[in-house]
């Protein structure tokens, strides 16, 4: 049940492969991945906080949206319906928290964040599957007793579980749940996972497009959503974080899922609170304290997943690390207001283009971060019609993240799961979907 569509036929669901996978389990240190989990809570509660700082997201994004049209329309819908007022008092937020194993000079590794997703975080479904493939392979090699060491992990029920407390608390039985998902769904069984979840609670799914919304969705007098004469719940955004996405029909259809009485997952001040412009500001010194007044220990074990960012903006500071930057892009990564993997620059790459920008205004619209620097390990990436071949690899951890909050009251706050993902390190970016990276299991040492 791994699989994914091809390429070749992407709308087929009769011609499947396999989803690209590690033969072998990666190892992640025990003390790093509980780390990790530890922290997952605090992040959710930071996240919801952000969602509803008003302040805050204005002040953050106010130079990045001068020069970035994406996040300037998103942030147009979120201050159109914080005007109008919002329909809907639950708030439903799944998220994924990624980290890499920073190895220090002295052979230490430290847990370093790479980003947060707070929209359309992917492949809880599939790695659910994964530890059984992993625990088959170490049978058939005869450690047995390895296989036995590997941990359960079952993503896809801890999100279903979070959409069905939020379809609960809308209160209706006989609304659904719609899943808006893309165009073209190579990745249709990581999301299929989920949605039978739902189906085993007697929650009904549909799925459909920003187009089918455009001209099949409308709100009543109280802004109920209606999708083909039936009322949607919770609407669990697979797709809209890339302006590739938008054409003016998916515009509208994205302000009426937001201006609806539906539960979002994520509203869109949640989509806005994970961009990389929030997360830089973040690592500023007392912006933590600011945003979660009375919880300093879940500050500190956050802060202590941070690696250095750094703010691009116009003026002194600004021009400092650019500087540096140019003269050591070894040490940095560049990265734009961008999702899906890809988009971020690196080495002579990053030099060249921080160079073009460094005296216009479009510096703003970037981020630079710290490089973080995994000890690679060898393994196996399989990946249908490629030659098997030992690589050099480094992993990338994500940890789900699911929580449900009714006014003012947080009434779910969990960590759901893990996922590792597994790339040879000639890559330095790009997930599964974007064919570098592969599914891989933990297995702690
Ligand atoms: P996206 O939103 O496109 O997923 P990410 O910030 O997750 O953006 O970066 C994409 C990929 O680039 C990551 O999965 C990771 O492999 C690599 N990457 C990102 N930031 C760093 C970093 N600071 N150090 C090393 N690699 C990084
Ligand atoms: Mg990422």
């Amino acid at each position: 049940g791994v699989l994914m569509r091809t390429g070749e036929q992407p709308h087929s669901s009769d011609v499947v492969n396999y989803a690209p996978f590690t033969l072998l389990p990666s190892a992640v240190p025990r003390a790093l991945f509980e780390q990790a989990y530890a922290v997952q809570q605090d992040f959710n509660l930071l996240v919801d906080a952000i969602s509803q700082n008003k302040e805050f997201l204005e002040q953050t994004l106010a130079s990045t949206i001068k020069v970035d049209d994406f996040t300037a329309r998103l942030f147009r819908i979120y201050m159109q319906v914080l005007e109008e007022g919002l329909a809907q008092t639950v708030f439903l937020g799944i998220n994924r928290s990624d980290y890499m194993f920073d190895c220090g000079l002295d052979g230490t590794t430290a847990l370093k964040q790479i980003e947060i997703n707070t929209i359309a975080a992917s492949f809880g479904g599939l790695t659910s599957r994964m530890a059984d493939v992993h625990r088959l392979v170490l049978k058939v090699l005869g450690k047995t007793k390895e296989a036995s060491c590997l941990l359960p992990n079952n993503p896809a029920k801890g999100l279903a579980l979070g959409i069905a407390k939020a379809w609960e608390l809308y209160g209706s039985q006989s609304a659904v749940v719609m899943f808006l998902v893309e165009e073209v769904q190579r990745n249709i069984f990581d999301q299929r996972c989920v949605e039978n979840e739902l189906w085993k609670r007697n929650i009904r799914v549909i799925r459909r497009r920003f187009r089918d919304v455009f001209e099949k969705g409308s709100l009543d007098d109280s802004r109920r959503l209606y999708m083909d004469g039936q009322e949607v719940a919770v609407v669990y955004y697979r797709e809209g974080y890339v302006p590739q996405t938008y054409d003016q029909q998916n515009w509208e259809a994205r302000l009426l899922l937001e201006r609806s009485r539906a539960v979002k997952c994520p509203d869109i001040a949640t989509q806005l609170a994970g961009t990389k412009k929030v997360q830089q500001e973040l690592s500023r010194p007392g912006t933590l304290e600011k945003l979660l007044p009375g919880h300093p220990e879940a500050v500190a074990r956050m802060r202590a997943t941070f690696a250095g960012l750094y703010s691009l903006d116009k003026g002194e500071e600004g021009d400092k690390i650019a500087a540096k930057a140019i003269a050591d892009p070894e040490r940095f990564v560049l990265k734009p207001q961008r999702e899906g993997g890809g988009n971020n620059l690196y080495g002579e790459e990053l030099r060249q283009v921080l160079e073009n920008i460094k005296d216009s205004p479009e510096r703003t619209s970037y981020i630079l971060m710290d490089k973080i620097k995994p000890q690679p390990a060898q393994n196996y990436l399989l990946r249908a019609h490629s030659p098997l071949q030992v690589s050099e690899c480094i992993s990338e951890l994500g940890i789900f993240g699911v929580y449900v909050r009714q006014g003012q009251e947080l009434v779910l706050n969990e960590a759901a799961g893990h996922l590792l993902r597994t790339k040879a390190i000639e890559h330095a970016d790009g997930g599964v979907a974007a064919g570098v990276a592969v599914l891989d299991t933990p297995y702690l040492v």
